[in-house]
């Protein structure tokens, strides 16, 4: 029954075992859940028709929820036998675990988890109440005949560890039949660094049950507090340090070997080329006056608490930036662990979950194991980094898969505890690694673009153990076997199976992008609890995105989600079509609109239409059915030209939410009245030192004291546009201490006045502290500026570093309209006033064409001598710029010459190095 090996990044070298009873418990997938083969019991129900009342609380709703549908789901007296064990709220969803009992003592490993919409409606239930334990009530004796210590120590004895720590024994029933009282604790051994969850029988002292790693010591309290378990470290500062980021074969677009090899831990200028210096957020200086690496998310140490880990000295240093060292150095493994750790946290708080997790500083050692295997300890609540092979922690994927262990165990405690909850949470943490590579790869800030192979570096490419690639041929269950019995013919490797569910994130991923996929894929642990499935982990999803995003992107989803056998496309059943150049009648007041709705098996109960008004999509009033399947609506119009922007949402009886466009807000519907213009105007005629162009968007990471600005070029404003708009999509964290502005100039850029969005709340901050993940919209309202050349720009500063502060722009879409047949705009050929002048590196020229013609821009020196011709080309009608950037020039006054076709311009412009 002893099993050696821990949940680990890596291959499993031996296999875990788990009792027989808890590897998966028998289930048969139906349309809306999955029930019990035998018993018939619902374990899993997706949607209920029947919701319940309201009854002023979440636990007081949940409570009424258990007694309605008791009978369903098989609970004997819910309110005695259900015992509240954690009730998580955010502001999208609210998740409640209770805790089967037996004559009021916890049973182990038996849950029902219900989560509840913001309507405190009741959505996703995971039920593994057990109902037959409930008839050995009156014959279980629930004094125990043995003392905890005696428990504890017979289990010493038999184990042979007299010396081994453990957690303060607890009292529960082991859940078979029949039911046996059981003293169970974790015991940490003193030979090998691992954590034996135990069993011991607390009538007769038998050992009932050992094995590594299994569940918690202490269930958490009634009542989840969110706060840190103990207090955060005085005296914080920021420090600095180097590390690889993600790991040097990927910074330096290398493949394993030579130089680049891990040649037993030796320092080579190729290796310490690839690292990079980065700031350590929030370090600690002690009593002794020395910085250490301990912060808010985790803490350094050489010693794990109880863990039989390898000792370590920790890097402790008389000032805080001095954390720079080779990666031959064994403190090297010290910043790296702590950066990525910190780095990870604070990227999940940016994905706004609306709920702290693992918010307590993690204790890592990490150097603590001589194998090539790094480990999570769920109770001890700990990190120890292998150093056999390649140092664990000298890549950055080991460092994030790890860490994600005890990100999920905080969100959906004990899913380790069976094959399938293995084999997610190994997926899961792949994908949390893989992910962050993916985002290097995408913005280009490393060389190598495989970031589908994960634990490059650590694995050796592949040379010293296999690594692991993000790939999985086939679906689920045909394809994956954790979910089924473990025989010696088809054991369990929850690494393997894990990357079904890793891949299909990745498959979403490619279509929704990274922030709302890592946000969906982070919510949805909350809605789990063991026994889960992977079908339950898809259905989590699907309901997450009903919560968060009101199914903006559930019917993508389902196809992706169904093409690999995870959920049942045909039990999405909701359809909704609507084309606005159809559906749609303009009246003087306002937008008749039509739409059909139907449900497969279920009823439509509402349809709305968001419009967009004053930078909000505002719902309108529910549509009314004019058939079975189709529903009338109105938006309002002030009867102005322009653009009108909206979407549509139905919703079933059973709960399903679809949104049309299926990916609303982003996408909307438009319908135009009058004559209407749009033209990007996300095109840049100068950036500052900071901001940097990705794909379509810019984006400013760096925390800058000075305003980092980027110049866009002139808009020419029509001169009988009634209606003028700027649509700005972007994202953005700014804190207390940064802000964001965007800013218009008429006279050349000599003068900028801020502009505020339609519905700004504040003039000093008008797009406030921080945008969702993916973004949001703001309108600016333009009219006062028609008949105008306007210049724009976006500014961006921080008063202090905040080193998660950014700005990212993602479109710009200027909309001018106007009832006239036709815009009038001026666009006349000239040379605009040159920016900065004078300028110290480089000048900005901006020049427009009124129609396709021959053009030259020429620098001259005073003497009229051509120094250096910046454009001689054909070119079409529209606005450009060109930068100008002197080598070898003197200070002083030069002239600058546009000569077009219909026109002849020279201004002078003074450089001043
Ligand atoms: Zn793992």
């Amino acid at each position: 029954m002893l099993a050696v090996s821990l949940a680990a990044y890596a291959q499993p070298r031996r296999v875990q075992t788990l009792p027989d009873t808890l590897l998966a418990s028998p289930t048969r997938p139906v349309p809306q859940g999955r029930v019990h083969p035998l018993t018939g019991q619902q374990q899993a129900t997706y949607r209920l028709p029947s919701p319940v009342a309201w009854q002023g609380s979440v636990e007081a709703t949940a409570r009424a929820f258990l007694r309605q549908e008791a009978v369903r789901f098989g609970w004997r007296a819910p309110d005695r036998t259900l015992q509240l064990q954690w009730l998580r709220a955010t502001p999208q969803a609210a998740h409640v675990r209770f805790q089967q009992t037996l004559n009021g003592v916890p049973i182990w490993g038996r849950y029902v988890q219900l989560n509840l919409n913001r309507e405190g409606r009741p959505t996703l239930v995971l039920n593994g109440y057990d109902p037959r334990l409930e008839a050995w009530a009156h014959r279980l004796d629930s004094l125990p005949r043995l003392s905890a210590s005696a428990a504890l120590a017979s289990a010493r004895h038999e184990l042979k560890q007299p010396e081994a720590p453990a957690s303060d024994p607890m009292l529960m029933v082991w859940p078979e039949l029949p039911p046996r009282l059981v003293w169970h604790f974790v015991l940490w051994p003193q030979d090998q660094p691992e954590e034996w969850a135990v069993f011991v029988d607390a009538h007769s002292g038998g050992l009932v049950a050992v094995w590594n790693q299994a569940t918690h010591v202490q269930p958490p309290k009634s009542v989840v507090s969110p706060s840190p378990a103990f207090p955060l470290p005085v005296g914080l500062v920021t420090g600095e340090g180097h590390v690889f980021d993600p790991d040097p074969l990927a910074t330096a677009g290398m493949p394993y070997g030579g130089a680049y090899a891990d040649n037993n831990d030796a320092d080579t200028p190729e290796l310490n080329a690839e690292r990079r210096a980065v700031s350590l957020l929030e370090i600690t200086q002690g009593q002794d006056g020395l910085y250490r690496l301990e912060g808010p998310y985790v803490r350094i140490t050489g010693n794990l608490p109880n863990v039989a880990d390898a000792a370590y000295t920790p890097p402790a240093e008389p000032v805080p930036d001095a954390f720079h060292y080779t990666r031959g150095d064994p403190r090297f493994e010290a910043v790296m662990a702590y950066y990525h750790i910190d780095f990870s946290q604070r990227y999940l708080q940016q994905l706004a979950i609306g709920t702290p997790v693992q918010a307590a500083p993690l204790p890592v050692n990490p150097r603590g194991l001589t194998t090539d295997n790094s480990m999570y300890y769920p109770s001890a609540k700990a990190i120890a980094f292998g150093t056999g092979g390649v140092d664990d922690a000298e890549d950055a994927a080991v460092i994030w898969h790890e860490y994600w262990h005890a990100l999920l165990e905080d969100m959906a405690p004990g899913l380790l505890n069976t094959n399938e909850g293995k084999a997610l949470h190994e997926g899961w943490a792949d994908y949390w690694a893989a992910t962050y590579a993916r985002w290097l790869a995408e913005t280009g800030a490393v060389r190598r673009t495989d970031w589908d192979l994960l634990f490059r570096w650590d694995s050796g490419d592949g040379t010293i153990w296999e690594g692991r690639r993000i790939a999985f041929e086939g679906s689920y269950p045909q394809d994956t076997n954790c979910d089924r019995e473990d025989t010696p013919q088809s054991p369990c490797n929850p690494y393997r199976d894990g990357l079904l569910w890793a891949k299909v994130l990745m498959e979403i991923q490619d279509v929704l992008g990274k922030a709302i996929t890592d946000r969906l894929a982070v919510a949805a642990a909350l809605y789990l609890s063991p026994p889960a499935t992977f079908r339950d982990a898809a259905q989590a999803l699907l309901q997450a995105d009903m919560d968060y995003y009101g199914g903006a992107h559930v019917s993508l989803l389902v196809e992706r989600l169904g093409a690999r056998g995870l959920v049942d496309p045909a039990s999405f059943p909701v359809v909704v079509r609507h084309d606005p150049t159809r559906d749609v009648t303009v009246t003087p007041t306002a937008l008749i609109v039509r739409t059909y709705a139907t449900a497969r098996r279920d009823s439509i109960v509402r349809v709305q239409a968001f419009y967009l008004q004053n930078g909000q999509f505002v719902p309108s009033a529910f549509f009314q059915p004019l058939s079975d399947s189709l529903f009338e609506g109105q938006i309002p119009w002030d009867g102005m030209p322009g653009q009108i922007f909206y979407y549509l949402e139905a919703e079933t009886a059973t709960g399903w939410q679809l949104r049309q466009p299926l990916q609303a807000p982003d996408q909307t519907f438009a319908v135009a009245i009058g004559h209407v213009a749009e033209t990007d105007a996300l095109r840049v005629a100068q950036a500052n030192a900071g901001w940097a162009q990705s794909g379509t968007q810019w984006r400013i990471q760096r925390p800058q004291t000075t305003p980092a600005t980027l110049v866009l070029l002139p808009l020419e404003l029509a001169r009988n546009a009634q209606r003028l708009r700027l649509h700005l999509h972007h994202a953005f964290h700014f804190g207390h201490a940064c802000n964001g502005l965007l800013e218009g100039s008429t006279d050349g850029g000599y003068s900028w006045q801020v502009l505020l969005p339609e519905g700004a709340s504040s003039a000093e901050q008008p797009f406030g502290e921080a945008s969702p993940p993916e973004g949001l919209w703001h309108t600016f309202d333009l009219s006062s500026y028609a008949g105008l050349t306007l210049w724009l720009r976006a500014s961006f500063r921080c008063s202090s570093e905040v080193p998660e502060a950014f700005w990212t722009l993602e479109a710009l879409r200027l909309e001018q309209a106007s009832l006239d047949p036709e815009l009038e705009l001026q666009r006349q050929t000239r040379l605009w006033p040159p920016f900065p002048n004078p300028f110290r590196t480089t000048l900005t020229l901006a020049y427009t064409l009124s129609r396709t013609q021959q053009v030259q821009l020429v620098v001259y020196n005073l003497l009229g001598r051509e120094l250096v011709r910046l454009v001689d080309a054909l070119q079409p009608e529209g606005t450009y710029a060109v930068t100008f950037q002197p080598t070898g020039l003197a200070a002083g006054v030069y002239w600058v010459r546009l000569l077009t076709e219909d026109a002849q311009q020279t201004v002078s412009v003074v450089y001043r190095p």
